[in-house]
């Protein structure tokens, strides 16, 4: 098997439920999500996503994603796509770092693995352990008004994870995550996630009064130094999410800052290949994994699904299928969301049957 084309195609998502707001004044509004579709020799077709949440949560943004897949795409024309070993030599031949462009080139190659092996990625990813995926609902800052009804909303869908967006005025992010503590109710699970959005200060100040609620911090600064000093300061369980990006920075995480958690973003982290060896040393480590990507549709939404799926249900905290949040769907809205609950396609590879004619013209395309 032999790659004879790569393609990328700008699809535009909109956030279904209206523009979200993080710490720092960031918005998720519309965005350009590129999706790869990488093409084999027999005519099999494998597809990958990449969308930036905004362009000031990682260093990456939508048009360095664009330039650097124009870098990568060309050097895998040629390669064998199950031999994801080369696919990620000839990467790292050609640009460093870049996880963001270099995921969906990788995912898609999974893609084929799996439909040339007939298998589920998940079977490929270790093995289906957990069915039933455990999906928190992302609650933007926002109003005490509009972040109940949105609670709210979540609750009726029976959704008991919730990950509140906080970073910004610390007595007041602490009100706002007592009430929603107090709305969730018993047995609900709460993330405080400041997004690095809190200086130092703020940070000890907000564990301060939040000391004592049933809630975990999630990303409380930006600098991981100053992780280290608002560990010291609580007793409140800890995730890191924007500081952990390659093995030396988890492993950092899980034992000098004492994280139980690890947020684990595919694009984040450069597609599947990395994500299951950061997710299997996590899991090694003791600690839980939350599954996820920055953003983007059903492609995006199926990778995470089956990492996910194939993570050990003891060993996976949360997971966010992102295609539930968008409005465009290139796949039918698969995998879908059913309550507060999700599952990996049963089909070979992703799993999925892409629409192409939703896709357009492609902005990039590559023929060996
Ligand atoms: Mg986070």
């Amino acid at each position: 098997m032999r790659i004879v084309a790569v393609d990328v195609f700008g699809v535009e998502l909109t956030p279904a439920a209206g523009d979200f707001r993080l710490s720092r004044g960031r918005t998720m509004s519309a965005s350009t999500s590129w999706v790869v579709r990488v093409t084999a020799d027999d005519g099999r077709r494998g597809f990958g996503e990449a969308c930036p949440l905004t362009s000031a949560y990682l260093p990456t943004f939508t048009g360095a994603v664009r330039a650097a897949l124009e870098e990568l795409a060309p050097a895998l024309l040629g390669a064998d796509p199950r031999n994801l070993a080369d696919v990620a030599a000839r990467m790292d031949a050609t640009l460093l770092g870049q996880e963001a462009a270099r995921s969906p080139l990788d995912v898609a190659c999974w893609d084929l693995l799996g439909q040339d092996a007939g298998q589920p990625l998940a079977t490929l990813l270790g093995g289906r352990v957990s069915d039933e995926l455990p999906l928190y609902e992302a609650i933007p800052m926002g109003s005490a008004q509009e972040t109940a009804q949105r609670v709210q909303r979540a609750l009726d869908a029976g959704i008991r994870r919730f990950q509140l967006k906080v970073g910004g005025d610390p007595r007041a992010d602490a009100e706002t995550v007592a009430r929603v503590v107090e709305q969730a109710g018993e047995g609900a699970v709460v993330i405080a996630d400041a997004n690095g959005g809190w200086s130092l200060a703020d940070a000890l100040v907000a564990v301060r009064a939040l000391e004592g609620l049933p809630v975990f911090l999630e990303q409380p600064c930006r600098r991981f130094e100053d992780v280290l000093h608002v560990r010291r300061a609580t007793t409140l369980p800890l995730i890191l999410d924007e500081s952990v990006t390659d093995a030396d920075s988890l492993v950092a995480a899980v034992r000098r800052a004492g994280a139980c958690g690890l947020n684990l973003k595919i694009g984040k982290v450069g597609g599947l290949t990395p994500a299951r060896r950061l997710r299997d040393l996590a899991v090694a480590l003791g600690a839980s994994v939350t599954i996820e990507d920055t953003w983007g549709g059903d492609v995006a939404a199926a990778a995470i699904a089956h990492l996910a799926a194939s993570t050990p249900p003891g060993s996976l905290f949360s997971v966010s299928l992102v295609n539930a949040a968008v409005v465009e769907h290139v796949a039918g809205g698969v995998p879908r969301t059913v309550g507060a609950t999700a599952s990996a396609p049963d089909g070979p590879g992703l799993g999925l049957e892409v629409d192409e004619s939703l896709l357009g013209d492609p902005v990039l395309s590559f023929r060996a």
